[in-house]
């Protein structure tokens, strides 16, 4: 899997993609958010912004700034964590403009809340949107209509945006060019993001403009490696169960033998987010039951 780690964030300043569209980079790196959370300013004398980023005052003066007195029409959420969606708060109490996109964070299944939740403190679960939106739905403002598309699977409640006319697409975490994206229960599933994969292969774009590292150019060819990738990552957790039954720690030890073990525990979170999609299509089995501590085996 080939991925584009040239950037440079030029924190706290708006860099210009194309006429009318900036990106600002926040100054929250980490092993997650690769130089930071990108946030987009569109339009000129009126703006959207999308994905405010964290609760990071010195960000919201960043954004302020590059507005430069245009007037902030909306302020479109992707999704609810907190490297994307607390921003907007502040955003708002500082603009009084409206919070638009996805609802309320939630788990991407009912029961898991309780046993699954080591990225939990990932989401953000004050996050209340003024006008939600949905598949489908367009959103105008500033002089600019965006198309919604429900992607879940790296959270439940993810969405992109796709900008008429321009074959844009904001596709924050959901397609990343810098990095595969996270898919871990219980607000992530594999399931959902390989059903968003193929709905964005269905897309007309072909610039995607996303959460976190540079714009991604021949979008598609991108997504179908990232799709071959999960597909091969499935056929290696399947190769190793059928050797023998295995733990997510033994599962993990061997495919992820080449990463920095710091990054072991969300890798195995995306490896139970296989697991559980196995699960679900009756190719694996778990005992006792499917939990980040069973035991798995080839079913028969
Ligand atoms: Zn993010």
């Amino acid at each position: 899997m080939k991925h584009n780690r040239d950037f440079d964030p030029n924190h706290g300043t708006a860099v210009e993609l194309v006429p009318g569209l900036r990106r600002l980079t926040a100054n929250n790196p980490g092993p997650f958010t690769f130089h930071g959370t990108n946030s987009y300013l569109i339009g000129t004398r009126h703006l959207v912004v999308i994905d405010p980023g964290p609760a990071s005052d010195e960000h919201i003066g960043s954004i302020l700034k590059a507005a430069d007195g245009a007037r902030i029409e909306a302020i479109l959420v992707s999704h609810t964590h907190m490297d994307h969606s607390p921003g907007a708060r502040l955003l708002k109490a500082k603009t009084g403009a409206p919070i638009v996109g996805c609802g309320s964070h939630r788990s991407a299944r009912p029961l898991m809340e309780d046993e699954v939740n080591p990225l939990d403190s990932s989401g953000d679960r004050e996050h209340v949107a003024d006008q939600l939106l949905a598949e489908g739905d367009r959103f105008s403002a500033a002089g600019v209509t965006f198309e919604t598309l429900e992607t879940p699977g790296h959270t439940a409640n993810h969405l992109c945006f796709a900008l008429s006319g321009e074959k844009i697409l904001f596709s924050a975490d959901h397609v990343m060019g810098w990095s595969t994206s996270i898919v871990a229960p219980p607000d992530g599933s594999m399931r959902d993001y390989m059903t968003s994969i193929e709905k964005i292969l269905g897309r007309p774009e072909e610039t995607y403009l996303p959460g976190h590292g540079a714009a991604i150019h021949q979008a598609k060819s991108y997504v179908h490696d990232l799709k071959q990738h999960r597909l091969d990552r499935e056929a290696a957790i399947l190769a190793e169960l059928a050797a023998s039954e295995r733990t997510i720690p033994e599962i993990v030890s061997t495919l992820y033998a080449n990463v920095d073990p710091v990054l072991h525990p969300a890798a195995g979170l995306s490896v139970f987010a296989h697991l559980e999609d196995l699960v679900d299509k009756k190719k694996v089995t778990a005992s006792p039951d499917l939990s980040l501590t069973a035991c798995y085996r080839l079913s028969r």
